[in-house]
């Protein structure tokens, strides 16, 4: 199973790399989330060398995780796609350079660079941003329609009580 990738080369060849990995090993992204389904988080990444010889490489990344809804309590799985392109930096210095340079809303988040590479932390990172502050169905499927309020308060939702005996003459 690949985990490090050489990212200069990548990037200097131009190629793609890919791989996959269990969900299970990815345990800072399973903190906290209900025991997952066995399955396989799929990942590749792309180099590149542009005109003006910057290093780039581009992160895909696909998982299901099962995450506990938090309008029901009931779980449910939720595909997460990640994909972001980041430059290649050869030091942490040039990373704080940019940082506390000026705001430029173009630039690329930057990432340092390694003949070795630890690419699923960064599938892992990615995810873990790509989470649901808040995991929710859409639509929670053991309500009833008319018990499964959309977004906001409770102006205009009938109440429970009305539905039930709506139910109950059907
Ligand atoms: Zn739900």
């Amino acid at each position: 199973m690949v985990s490090t990738v050489d990212t200069w080369e990548l990037a200097r060849l131009g190629h793609e790399q890919s791989g996959e990995a269990t969900l299970a090993s990815f345990s800072r992204l399973l903190d906290g989330l209900p025991a997952q389904a066995e399955s396989l988080v799929q990942w590749s990444l792309v180099g590149q060398t542009d005109s003006l010889q910057r290093r780039f490489i581009t992160l895909r990344a696909d998982a299901t995780v099962r995450l506990v809804c938090q309008r029901c309590l009931s779980e449910f799985e939720l595909p997460l796609h990640v994909e972001t392109r980041l430059q290649l930096v050869e030091t942490e210095a040039e990373i704080e350079a940019e940082e506390t340079g000026e705001d430029d809303p173009d630039a690329l988040d930057q990432v340092l660079g390694s003949s070795f590479f630890d690419v699923l932390s960064l599938v892992e990172d990615e995810l873990i941003l790509a989470l649901p502050y808040v995991p929710k169905h859409e639509v929670c499927p053991s309500l009833p329609k008319e018990l499964d309020s959309s977004e906001g308060g409770d102006t205009g939702r009938p109440s429970p009580f009305a539905v039930l005996a709506k139910l109950k003459k059907d």
